[in-house]
């Protein structure tokens, strides 16, 4: 498969290079070789994209909700018949096993487009009758162009969950994804045009954070979307106040889960896993703080050291490995760093902790016990494959020591006693909430965080109230009575 795409950039509907940008390497994790290398956008291939998606907004905001609606499942169609391919292009950007991008990535893509396309022929407004006859409609508008910005650990997904609403509604979108994944996104583009969408619709454009921050700053820009870290969110979300600017900020988080002495301790086991160790550890909602009840401790570590047992490191693209590399060596050098501070700061080592020596970015799945609330791996998010257990007594204990973090991504509860499971659910401070479960995100449902995790939510018909805005119409039906 050839790796390299046609160029950079995908603008106005078609592939456009600049090679005056600052060169990108696109690095497989796996080797550690260079596999593709992409081009930073210049300030001429910036306003290139800008005058595209003004100019095509327009256009595509004229089309009925199902004409635009139309365009978005045959996008699916397309992405959903390309899933092998994009999936091996997934696991080259980031890493991460084929045997897991071929089920999450390219499918989740088409489920937004899906989702949202058929959303599209029903987006309206309200009628709202007044006394005397006057009433007030509305109209539901397109925001007008949208920056998106993606995070390295899902690109394609990123592209389409910002992509599909964004489109939907009637916005263009100038899209930029994480300088480390350049090569999903044009992906995105491509089956988008290829569908019907018009050119100029869904750009994306190379580069690292500075080129985020001038599409960010550019007059011509209604709202910006970021994937991204809590301190970047901050700069972003200032950046887009100055021009008060829509914002979606989906950003880090430093999640619970807390498992009860009731819980099935296999699912429990299941579900920490997936929200640890899915993706490497490289997923923003992980419940990376394990709280398990005292009773349940030592089973649930030594279960949980078993199933690690099962993880099959090796080759992403091979089919049965299960667990991938680090994204980048920056990124498996960050995570070796948290695990020799979680060692120096008292915490006992369970299972992993070691890089593994060779080309590819591996760091082994890694369980601490006896973590306690202050310490560095239980504030601070990791972004790795690294899980925490704190230990805990009561339910009023494990909610105010879960929800004691600046962060509110995501939370779950494990547990049999069905009116607990509903009281802890209630009382988190988190966007996203699981009951006997962690980690899933069906296009259906909203996602998102509170407090520094973000503002906003992504899916579900929330999301179509992020990209577009209610205009309110006043119709007189009697004559205007004025003071004199
Ligand atoms: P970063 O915050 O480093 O980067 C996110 C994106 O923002 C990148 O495309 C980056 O470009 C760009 N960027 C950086 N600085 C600026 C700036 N000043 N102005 C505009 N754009 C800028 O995140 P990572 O890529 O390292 O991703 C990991 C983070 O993303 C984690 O904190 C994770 O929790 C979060 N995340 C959140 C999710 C959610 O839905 N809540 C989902 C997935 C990840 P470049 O990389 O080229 O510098």
């Amino acid at each position: 498969m050839n790796i390299q795409p046609q160029a950079s950039h995908f603008i106005d509907g078609a592939y456009v290079e600049d090679t005056a940008g600052d060169k990108i390497d696109v690095i497989y994790p796996f080797t550690g070789k260079v596999v593709a290398t992409v081009h930073a956008a210049t300030p001429a291939i910036i306003e290139k994209a800008m005058e595209a998606a003004t100019r095509a907004q327009r256009e595509w905001a004229s089309w009925t909700g199902t004409e635009r609606g139309r365009v978005l499942r045959r996008a699916a169609d397309i992405m959903r018949e390309r899933n092998h391919d994009l999936s091996v292009l997934e696991t080259y950007d980031t890493g991460k096993p084929y045997q897991e991008t071929s089920v999450a990535d390219a499918t989740s893509g088409a489920d937004a487009l899906e989702y949202f396309g058929g959303l599209a022929g029903s987006l309206t407004g309200e009628h709202i009758q007044l006394g005397g006859g006057d009433f007030v409609y509305t109209r539901r508008e397109a925001l007008g162009v949208c920056v998106g910005i993606g995070a390295w650990n899902y690109p394609t997904q990123i592209a389409s969950w910002k992509g599909a609403p964004a489109l939907a509604c009637g916005n263009a979108m100038i899209f930029k994804p994480s300088e480390t994944t350049p090569l999903c996104a044009l992906k995105v583009a491509e089956v988008l045009h290829e569908a019907g969408a018009p050119a100029g619709v869904y750009n994306v454009v190379q580069g690292m954070g500075a080129v985020g921050a001038s599409l960010i700053n550019d007059p011509r820009v209604a709202k910006v979307s970021l994937t991204g870290s809590v301190p970047t969110g901050q700069k972003v979300y200032a950046a887009a106040a100055a021009g008060v600017r829509h914002v979606t900020m989906e950003l880090g988080g430093k999640s619970p889960i807390v498992i009860f002495d009731d819980a099935d301790v296999e699912n429990a086991v299941s579900g920490a896993i997936l929200g640890n160790f899915y993706s490497t550890g490289q997923v923003c909602s992980n419940g990376t703080r394990v709280f398990v009840q005292k009773g349940i401790k030592e089973q649930f570590l030594r279960r949980m050291t078993e199933r690690l047992k099962g993880v099959i490191m090796g080759d992403p693209q091979d089919e049965a490995t299960n667990f991938g590399p680090m994204v980048s060596a920056r990124q498996r050098d960050i995570v070796a760093g948290f695990i020799a501070k979680g060692i120096e700061e008292g915490a006992r080592l369970v299972t992993g902790g070691k890089v593994i020596d060779g080309d590819g970015y591996f760091i082994e799945p890694t369980v601490f016990a006896d973590v306690s609330d202050d310490m560095t791996i239980a504030t601070d998010e990791i972004f790795g494959p690294v899980l925490s257990v704190l230990d805990f007594e009561t339910e009023e204990e494990a909610l105010r020591r879960a929800n004691d973090t600046p962060f509110g991504l995501a939370a779950s509860v494990f547990t049999a006693d069905l009116t607990r499971a509903h009281r802890m659910v209630a009382g988190f401070e988190a966007g996203t909430c699981y009951i006997n479960t962690h980690n899933l995100a069906p296009v259906e449902a909203p996602f998102g965080g509170s407090k520094l995790s973000g503002v906003g939510r992504e899916n579900s018909k929330l999301a179509v109230d992020h990209y577009s805005e209610m205009k309110a119409v006043y119709v007189a039906m009697n004559d205007v009575e004025a003071p004199f």
